[in-house]
């Protein structure tokens, strides 16, 4: 509605139209799911290289549309983002996966050093309170900082460098571990390391997609690995979906993986069922 005011009503295409009417659409029926119980997270297990143990999952948003079923992240997160819900729903799952992994740690002996990885979008960032915010969840459901790592894009951080590592450095203060995601796609990426401070990296899956047919893929990563950790930083691969993806990255001496040869994203069930 914001981009489609009266007056510049005239100047759309039909096609332009329609594409805007479901966008709206979209927004009117994404406000309150939440509330109504179609969103949902599911988790992907993250794994160590070097032994395969199970060390966290990454909490993934989920929409089950009344009418239209399943709807993608890619596109429902962009509507969100978009409209400012974003503003809504990004602390209810913030809310949601540190519940969830704390009634884990409760429950499984398994869980005790376990990690749960939230996406935060750029929006929610620039919000301002996001620190806050974070370690009053922490607070409230009573769970270690460090068990708790926060997903953030390079195109969030680029741009406000300055605010954007006060923030990070708060959050990483208070014990949360910060992770940059999609890396590598920003082309900037390792210049913004050294300003920028984070945890880990998580190699964007376009790279690993191809590191076993693409010489220069492969390239990029092992420098992208050696110079991650020369500066303390862990690297994960995101997108591993084969084995030998998986034994050339161990190989190189990445830290973590997760990817659909190692698991597809499941339930909160499933995991439990993990840790049993
Ligand atoms: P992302 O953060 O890069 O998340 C990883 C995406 O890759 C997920 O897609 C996951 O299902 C998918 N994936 C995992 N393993 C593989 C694999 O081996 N191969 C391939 N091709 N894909 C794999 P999903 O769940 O559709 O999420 C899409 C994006 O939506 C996420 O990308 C993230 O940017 C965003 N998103 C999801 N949940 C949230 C959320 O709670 N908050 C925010 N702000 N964004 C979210
Ligand atoms: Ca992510
Ligand atoms: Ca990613
Ligand atoms: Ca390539």
């Amino acid at each position: 509605a914001k981009v489609a005011g009266k007056n510049c009503y005239r100047f759309y295409s039909r096609a332009m139209d329609q594409a805007v009417e479901r966008r709206v659409r979209m927004e009117q029926d994404l406000r309150g799911a939440w509330e109504r119980g179609e969103l949902s997270l599911a988790y992907q297990p993250i794994y160590r290289m070097a032994d395969s143990a199970l060390m966290g999952v990454e909490a993934l948003l989920r929409w089950q549309h009344p009418e239209q079923g399943a709807v993608a992240p890619s596109v429902f997160i962009d509507v969100a983002e978009q409209s400012g819900l974003i503003e809504t729903i990004g602390p209810q799952v913030l809310r949601a996966a540190c519940e969830d992994l704390r009634k884990w740690q409760r429950d499984f002996p398994a869980a005790a050093g376990m990690f749960v990885s939230v996406n935060v979008s750029p929006r929610q960032l620039r919000g301002g309170d996001l620190a806050e915010q974070v370690e009053r969840q922490l607070e409230d459901v009573d769970l270690a900082p460090e068990c708790l790592h926060i997903e953030l894009t390079e195109t969030a951080v680029i741009g406000d460098e300055l605010r954007a590592s006060a923030l990070l450095s708060r959050l990483r203060n208070a014990g949360v571990k910060v992770w940059l995601d999609d890396f590598g796609t920003g082309f900037s990426g390792l210049s913004h390391l050294r300003r920028v401070p984070v945890d880990g990296v998580k190699i964007d899956r376009s790279f690993i997609a191809d590191v076993l047919r693409d010489p220069d893929d492969l390239a990029l990563t092992t420098a992208i690995i050696a110079m991650a950790h020369s500066l303390g930083i862990t690297v994960i691969a995101e997108g591993v979906e084969k084995e030998g993806q998986f034994d050339i990255l161990r190989e190189r001496g990445c830290d973590l993986a997760q990817g659909y040869w190692l698991s597809h994203p499941v339930t909160a069930q499933d995991i439990e069922g993990l840790l049993t």
